[in-house]
């Protein structure tokens, strides 16, 4: 019942056999006049009948389906749907029949609208109508309501009954079209009381951080730079919601170098002056230490202690970051997943932020969030969520959005290198960096998981002796999974300082890595990179004054690369291209498999549901701050509803 047709046919008026013209298709009614099967060589059987409806004949041809045959006889009355053809004389070309007897039976293959189902192997579109057909019969009346009456009554929806039988078996679009919205609108509800049970918001709850600016005014003035029009919006906005007690649910926004961290750190340091810890959550070792550095340099001038937790710690740093965090003193905290261990606590953190959130799940989310109590939240994403979206994800956040980089960069100029344009590549790259700039190269893994992958290691050392050869007076780096972590650090440490021209590497630098004086990012078989991902990989130059450049080496073989390597080299903006993304991999695809704990959606779309989303939100609110554990017997109907998903999120 709840495997939904894919689309519909529309079969619902019979055409006289006279009036029926090639090449459209057509439905007719007739009786059998003449039938005959044969073979007509070893591979090929043939059956061949001739109808009439009483005006003219009608020839009809089935190839390859003896079974047709069968089911049939001369006198019998049936119902044809199909192809019409001239070739040869008008005739009917492998049409769908279904003898028509004397009850009053439902055509489900040829009259009416027909459902189009999703296929499987061994499944065929007569059997799965049949199943759906007799399962509706059967359980319908039985099944429970997901939806509470006052809603079904106020927003003149269908019942759930109505519902199926219309999506399933319906007898107008217009049908279609009430049978979508009603099953629409409870996914969306349900994934936005899913997602509200996760982290609740209440009045009052949180913490009200108070207002008097001590160490974020002389944070300021010590920057190296000043801070755009767009980051000052966004820390006004972050620093109102700190202040109030309502706890802060905050998606914050912006394209790839727009300037992320250091409105984080901002407001990190507002809870450190409010006597409290704040916590920053990065999804790899190598970004959480360069958190730690940043940190450490935007905060030069300013006295706060910081502290690192991650996997890789020494126990004596590890024990450090431990009394740190539960002897409560003002700090800030940054660390890897290690910050979830449960035996970590931070009972007086009052701010998470979590980077580069599509790394991490709705659960590792909440379970940071538990360390403390009720502190605010930040989230930052690493490149633009669409607001689709965002809306349907991230339903209980506030979205704050950095809508400009800073000033005096440079678009990445993008350009797509086949392989015949290696060499001019080359010859460019070469005068790039004799001016003083770097270079990053990038190799994809290849059918392994990321970070341990041998076959990536591999590519890099060979990609590394082809550079090697191209480039015989420069330095040349390597960073893959298989080194180990200190091997890592340090080559990053030394591109850093400038002492490697170029660093040839796996995605680990994907995310987040801030190296200004990189000016040339080249991407290898960038056919094989996801849209996003590749625009975080350029994302890591056009960082400052210079001029950068990003060159996708590939020779596209689908219609989806190509299309994605055509985007990237016309579109330099992170929030047209997630967009962009979206559509072409659709929502699920989208999100990874990191969103776990999000019910699916069979029929609700999030592009075109839009307007159905904001209105699921906006009950979904009104529903749980009336009845916040949905023990209402109103509201029982919507427990049903949420079922395990509700459970899931409780264990938490
Ligand atoms: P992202 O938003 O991608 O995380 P970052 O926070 O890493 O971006 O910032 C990118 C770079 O821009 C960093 O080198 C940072 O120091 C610099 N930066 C941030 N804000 C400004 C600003 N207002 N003016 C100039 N440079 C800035
Ligand atoms: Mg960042």
């Amino acid at each position: 019942m709840f495997h939904f047709p894919r689309a519909y046919l529309d079969r619902r008026s019979l055409t006289p056999i006279g009036s029926v013209q090639p090449p459209h298709p057509a439905v007719v009614v007739g009786e059998i006049i003449r039938l005959r099967s044969f073979r007509a060589s070893r591979r090929l059987c043939v059956t061949q009948c001739t109808i009439t409806d009483g005006t003219v004949p009608l020839n009809v041809v089935w190839f390859n389906q003896p079974y047709v045959a069968r089911s049939l006889a001369k006198g019998v009355r049936v119902i044809l749907s199909g192809n019409v053809s001239d070739r040869r004389g008008v005739h009917m070309q492998n049409p769908d029949v279904e003898v028509l007897s004397g009850e009053t039976r439902e055509f489900l293959h040829t009259m009416g609208l027909i459902p189009i189902y999703p296929l499987t192997e061994g499944l065929g579109q007569k059997k799965i109508r049949r199943l759906v057909h007799a399962a509706l019969d059967d359980f319908l009346d039985r099944l429970e309501e997901t939806l509470p009456d006052s809603l079904i009554q106020g927003r003149g929806l269908l019942s759930r009954g109505q519902a199926l039988r219309g999506i399933h078996f319906p007898r107008t679009h217009d049908e279609i079209e009430k049978a979508r919205e009603r099953i629409a609108f409870e996914e969306l509800l349900a994934l936005q009381l899913c997602l509200r049970s996760a982290t609740s918001s209440q009045a009052g709850t949180g913490i009200a951080h108070g207002a008097e600016p001590t160490l974020t005014r002389a944070f300021r003035s010590h920057l190296p730079f000043t801070l755009t029009d767009a980051q000052e919006r966004a820390i006004a906005g972050i620093f109102r919601r700190m202040e109030s007690s309502r706890q802060m649910n905050v998606l914050l926004q912006g394209d790839v170098g727009s300037g992320k961290t250091v409105v984080s750190a901002c407001a990190m340091l507002k809870a450190v002056e409010n006597g409290r810890q704040a916590v920053l959550m990065a999804p790899t070792e190598i970004l959480a230490e360069q958190h730690l550095s940043s940190l450490g340099e935007l905060l030069r001038g300013v006295n706060v202690e910081t502290v690192l937790l991650s996997g890789r710690c020494p126990s004596s740093e590890r024990r450090r970051a431990t009394t740190l965090m539960a002897s409560g003193r003002p700090a800030l905290v940054v660390g890897t997943h290690a910050l979830i261990e449960s035996s970590v606590t931070i009972p007086n953190a009052s701010l998470v932020v979590i980077d580069e959130q599509h790394r991490f799940g709705v659960n590792q989310r909440a379970a940071l969030r538990q360390k403390g109590v009720n502190p605010d939240l930040i989230v930052m994403t690493a490149t633009p969520i669409p607001r689709t979206l965002a809306l349907a994800l991230y339903g209980d956040f506030e979205v704050v959005t950095i809508d400009t980089c800073p000033p005096e960069r440079h678009p990445v100029e993008t350009r797509h290198i086949p392989d015949a344009g290696r060499n001019r590549m080359y010859r460019l790259l070469r005068e790039t960096l004799s001016t003083g700039r770097q270079a990053f190269v990038v190799c994809p893994e290849i059918g392994e998981r990321s970070d341990s992958g041998a076959g990536a290691a591999a590519r890099v050392t060979e990609t590394r002796t082809e550079y090697a050869k191209a480039f015989p007076d420069c330095r040349i780096g390597v960073l893959h999974g298989r080194l180990c972590a200190e091997e890592r650090e340090k080559a990053l440490t030394r591109f850093r300082n400038n002492d490697f021209d170029i660093l040839v590497a796996t995605t680990l630098i994907e995310v987040g890595i801030d190296i200004p004086n990189a000016s040339v990012m080249v991407i290898e078989s960038a056919d094989r990179f996801g849209l996003a991902q590749l625009h975080q990989l350029r994302g890591r130059v056009g960082r400052s004054v210079h001029k950068s450049h990003c060159f996708l080496v590939a020779e596209p073989s689908t219609p989806e690369a190509i299309r994605r390597i055509e985007l990237m080299t016309t579109v330099n903006d992170g929030f047209a291209l997630a967009e962009h993304d979206m559509y072409l991999r659709g929502p699920g695809e989208f999100l990874g498999t990191a969103q776990s704990g999000i019910p699916p959606l069979r029929v609700a779309h999030l592009v075109k549901d839009f307007a159905l989303l904001e209105q699921a939100r906006e009950t979904a609110t009104a529903i749980l701050d009336a009845d916040p554990q949905l023990m209402l017997p109103e509201n029982r109907p919507l427990r049903a509803l949420l079922g395990d998903r509700m459970r899931q999120n409780v264990d938490l």
